[in-house]
C-alpha cells in the first residue's frame, strides 16, 4: 500500500460511537476502577487519547517504534537533548535552525554539554569532529534556510560504528518525501507548527524513536518534563496530516516551478533548491528524497545588502512577510534578521546565511500568479538598487 492511503487509515475511526474523526479527548484525569486498574490512561500528561492517535500516527508515517508529541518543535527537540549527560558532547550541521542553536548554546552548554558544528554535507567532516564523547550527531536535511543536503545514510554509518545517536530534524522533507529512521536514523523530529500541521494555525512538535529502547526513555522524558501537546491541537494536527501527501506534492512542484523561474532573474545571484541541477547535493537529494524537493525556496541577491532584501520582502504581494512556513498562504522571510538573528553574524555568514538572503515558503496558490508576484517585487529590488547606485555615484 502506498504512504498517502496507509496516512489515512493509520488514523483510528472511534470504536465506542463509530466517529470517523478523532475525538476530542478534552479531559484532565481518567476514572480509575481502582488504583492501577484502568482503561489505558491514566493522567492526561502520561497519556491522552487524542495525543495517542497523533503520535502512533507519526510513528507509522516515518516507520519509527513510537511518537511523542510537544507543545512545540523546540520542545520537541528539547526532550532529545535531554538523552544526554553532562559531559556529553553534540556534532550538529553548522547552518542549524537558529532556535535549536538559541537551546543548545544558551541551555545545554550551560549545562555541560558541548556542541560542535560542522559542515556536514560532507560525511567525512562529521566523522573528523567525532570524540569519544560525542552521543548525539544532529542533522536537518534539507537545512533552514540554506537547503543544504546531507547523506542521512552514509551519516547514519559513521554514527552506528561510533556508538553515537543519529538525529534528523526532518521538518522541511516531511514523511512523504524522506523517512531518515529507513536510512538508518535513529530518533527523527519534526516541528509540527509546519508542514505536519500544514495550515499556519498551531504550534506543536513531534519525536520519532526508532526503537523500543529509545521509545522508553523518550517516554519518561515527556512524562518526567511534561512539554506535552494539548488535546485540540493534537487533533488539528491529525487533521493537518490527512491532507499532508497532497499538500507536499503541490508545494513540490510549485517549488520546481518557482526556483527555475527565479534562477533565470539577473535580480539573484543564486537560488537554493534542492531539485536544481546545479544544486551542489542534487545526486543525493534525487536518490534520499525522490518523492520531490519540497516547497521551501531561498535565494541570495546579487546586491547582498539588508536594503535590497528588506525591499524585496516587502514588496510582494501573494508571498505574505512572516516567520514559519509548510502553510497553504506563501511566506517568505529574510533569516539575517529575522530566524536567525540569534544566530551570531560571523557564524551566520559562515554557514552560508548572507544579508541578501531570502526564504520563500511556496504555497498552495496557482504556480504562474506566485511567479509574477515575484517578478514585480524584483523589478522593484532593481529599481531601488539603481536609485542607490545613482546616489552613491552623485
Ligand atoms: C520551526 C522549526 C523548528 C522549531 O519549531 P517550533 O514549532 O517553532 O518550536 C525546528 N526546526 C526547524 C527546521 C524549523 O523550521
Amino acid at each position: 500500500m502506498q504512504l498517502s492511503t496507509r496516512l489515512l487509515h493509520a488514523i483510528p475511526s472511534d470504536p465506542q460511537t463509530g466517529a470517523i474523526a478523532v475525538p476530542i479527548y478534552q479531559t484532565s484525569t481518567f476514572i480509575q476502577e481502582a488504583p492501577g486498574v484502568n482503561l489505558g490512561y491514566d493522567y492526561a500528561r502520561s497519556g491522552n487519547p487524542t495525543r495517542q492517535a497523533l503520535e502512533n500516527l507519526v510513528a507509522t508515517l516515518e516507520s519509527g517504534h513510537a511518537g511523542f508529541a510537544f507543545a512545540s518543535g523546540l520542545a520537541a527537540i528539547d526532550a532529545v537533548v535531554k538523552l544526554l549527560s553532562a559531559g556529553d558532547q553534540i556534532v550538529a550541521i553548522d547552518d542549524i535552525y537558529g532556535g535549536a542553536f538559541r537551546l543548545f548554546e544558551h541551555v545545554y552548554r550551560r549545562l555541560g554539554i558541548d556542541i560542535v558544528y560542522c559542515d556536514t554535507t560532507d560525511a567525512a567532516n562529521v566523522a573528523a569532529v567525532l570524540t569519544p564523547r560525542t552521543r548525539l550527531i544532529w542533522l536537518e536535511s534539507p537545512s533552514n534556510p540554506t537547503l543544504k543536503v546531507s547523506d542521512i545514510s552514509a551519516i547514519a554509518a559513521i554514527a552506528k560504528a561510533n556508538n553515537v545517536l543519529l538525529c534528523v530534524d526532518n521538518t522541511f522533507a516531511s514523511p512523504i518525501l524522506q523517512r531518515p529512521i529507513e536510512l538508518g536514523a535513529d530518533i527523527v523530529v519534526h516541528s509540527a507548527t509546519k508542514y505536519l500541521g500544514g495550515h499556519s494555525d498551531l504550534i506543536a512538535g513531534v519525536v520519532v524513536a526508532g526503537t523500543a529502547e529509545l521509545a522508553a526513555q523518550l517516554k519518561f522524558i515527556q512524562n518526567a518534563s511534561g512539554g506535552i501537546l494539548g488535546p485540540f491541537d493534537s487533533f488539528l494536527v491529525i487533521r493537518g496530516i490527512e491532507t499532508l501527501a497532497l499538500r507536499v506534492k503541490q508545494h513540490c512542484s510549485s517549488g520546481l516551478a518557482v526556483a527555475k523561474f527565479l534562477q533565470a532573474q539577473p535580480e539573484i545571484a543564486q537560488v537554493f533548491y534542492p531539485g536544481l541541477e546545479d544544486h551542489p547535493n542534487h545526486a543525493v537529494a534525487r536518490r534520499q528524497q525522490p518523492g520531490g524537493f519540497g516547497g521551501i525556496v531561498s535565494i541570495a541577491l546579487a546586491d547582498d545588502s539588508v536594503e535590497s532584501a528588506t525591499r524585496f520582502v516587502t514588496s510582494t504581494r501573494l508571498f505574505k512577510l512572516a516567520e514559519s512556513l509548510g502553510g497553504p498562504k506563501s511566506l517568505l522571510c529574510h533569516p539575517a534578521t529575522m530566524t536567525h538573528k540569534s544566530t551570531p553574524a560571523a557564524q551566520r555568514r559562515a554557514a552560508g546565511v548572507a544579508d541578501g538572503l531570502v526564504r520563500l515558503s511556496v504555497g498552495l496558490e496557482d504556480a504562474e500568479d506566485l511567479i509574477q508576484d515575484l517578478a514585480q517585487a524584483l523589478a522593484l529590488v532593481r529599481i531601488g538598487a539603481e536609485a542607490r547606485a545613482e546616489v552613491s555615484v552623485a
